[in-house]
């Protein structure tokens, strides 16, 4: 069979100003690493049985009903505005409408330059692929909404980075690749039009309920608060969450150097170009608000009075610590039994939080260990959790199944990060078990299974990653 892909693009029915018509650029010798069938079938993909699938996922042959493009966006980077950024190394083939009825994008990223592509090569490593296929996959599985990986090829060609290394192309399936700098580019530009256009779009496509600018920024700041206390709660860091990394959809975008904690710290950074910790594991929570306020300045200009809008614009992102606060509150109370937690809960949080700082106890085994009475074995001296401990079960005495509520919300598997290096080690040498099993693992992350208790263990010293790279 051939493969079929539904395609019902709306993005390229946009004005040309919104993006460059652009092919994907062809590949020497595309070899297929992994398709992902679920996520196809949900797209309402079928075919494939297709020999040709390393062709199409590669960009070498473009998929019926395509209309590849990339897209203008700018953004501020680490603090900075970069007037035009845009998709670089990516090219958007189009959308299709899935089975459960939402349209989403299908991109290829690493296909080639674009007129975006600066001074890049347009080309991404086998590396940050595995990567993004992983770990985007595994956040999907973990219940944090993600972009997701659809399918990743090698191009049987060298990419040159320090070294030459494999170079290989991710597709990548989003619920849009809306991002606050897409706002801020025509914002930017004074091209008001352009801006109303993007709004109508995005309203459309996303939030529908939103009548005007504020209540749009008010659903986003919604999906973002909710969004980042998720990767709190389970130690994620994002690594670069610049405004061109940060989606209006609500969804984890761009895997550069992310990375989940393995002891707790809040000031952890992995990152290597992360320097002063401006995207530290609990400045997320700040620094989205800071990106939703970016977000807000862009929107003012559809405001028939600017001016008169500044004020009630940042009395509304004012409100977003609190929402934040609420759904963290909400999120870590789940995972030590509580159902609603309540503010006076948060107290016993956060000292559970200060003894795994002092201990330097692992994020996820800490919390999986209250289901299974092993957490005490995080601390050096377990006096101090056993007095916590009292407290603790005193509270959850007054809950129906706590311990059903902490088996789905403290996994027993994240991605760590020494696993994700060991698997990209094997992959550059041809061996992509790992990868495989890394998947299979992190497919079901609230199982106990076994098969895969190696990978519940926090790297020895030797096997710690210090930093992070990003994907170019
Ligand atoms: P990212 O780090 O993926 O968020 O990318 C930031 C910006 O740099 C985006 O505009 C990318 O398209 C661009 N970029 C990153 N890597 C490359 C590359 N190898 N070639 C061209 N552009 C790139
Ligand atoms: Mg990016």
């Amino acid at each position: 069979m051939t493969l079929h892909i539904p395609f019902d693009n709306s993005y390229a029915a946009l004005p040309d100003t919104f993006y460059a018509r652009v092919k994907p650029e062809p590949v020497k010798a595309p070899s297929l690493i992994a398709i992902n069938d679920a996520l196809a079938r949900d797209l309402g993909i079928n075919g494939l049985d297709d020999p040709n699938l390393a062709a199409l996922f590669s960009g070498n042959v473009i998929p019926n009903g395509a209309s590849p493009l990339a897209q203008l966006y700018s953004g501020h980077q680490f603090g900075q505005y970069n007037p035009q950024l845009g998709d670089g190394r990516a090219v958007l083939l189009g959308e299709t409408i899935g089975t459960d009825g939402i349209r989403r994008d299908i991109q290829l990223k690493g296909s080639g330059r674009t007129p975006f592509s600066r001074m890049g090569d347009g080309r991404a490593w086998l590396g940050p692929v595995l990567r993004e296929y992983v770990m985007s996959e595994a956040m999907h599985a973990l219940g944090v909404p993600t972009t997701r990986a659809l399918a990743a090829v090698r191009t049987g060609e060298a990419v040159v980075r320090e070294r030459p290394l494999p170079g290989a192309v991710l597709t990548r399936v989003a619920q849009s690749h809306l991002r606050v700098g897409t706002f801020q580019v025509f914002a930017a530009r004074g091209d008001t039009k352009a801006l109303q256009t993007l709004f109508d779009y995005a309203v459309a496509r996303h939030f529908p309920d939103a009548t005007d600018p504020a209540s749009f920024l008010n659903a986003v700041m919604r999906r973002q608060a909710a969004l980042v206390a998720h990767w709190l709660s389970l130690g994620f860091i994002h690594g670069v969450m610049n405004t061109d990394n940060c989606s209006i959809s609500g969804e984890t975008i761009d895997y550069g150097p992310c990375a989940f904690m393995d002891s707790y710290h809040p000031e952890t950074v992995y990152s290597s170009i992360d320097r002063y910790g401006r995207y530290s594991y609990a400045a997320q929570a700040d620094i989205i608000v800071w990106n939703m306020a970016q977000l807000a300045t862009a929107l003012l200009h559809l405001m028939p009075d600017p001016e008169a809008s500044v004020e009630p614009f940042t009395a509304q992102i004012h409100t977003m610590p609190e929402m934040i606060r609420a759904e963290w509150l909400q999120r870590f109370g789940a995972k030590i039994g509580i159902s609603s937690a309540k503010a006076e809960d948060a107290a016993l949080i956060g000292d559970l939080l200060t003894l795994m700082q002092t201990a330097e106890a692992d994020f996820t085994n800490t919390f999986r260990g209250l289901v299974d009475g092993t957490a005490r074995d995080q601390f050096i001296d377990p006096t101090s959790f056993d007095a916590w401990s009292d407290t603790w079960q005193t509270r959850i005495a007054k809950e129906d199944d706590p311990l059903d509520r902490m088996r789905t919300t403290n996994p027993v598997l994240i991605p760590r990060n020494h696993q994700i290096e060991a698997m990209i080690t094997a992959a550059v040498d041809g061996n992509d078990a790992p990868f495989t099993r890394l998947m299979t693992a992190y497919a079901t992350p609230y199982e106990v299974n076994p098969d895969f208790d190696d990978l519940r263990r926090p790297p020895a010293p030797e096997e710690v990653v210090q930093a992070t790279f990003c994907g170019t």
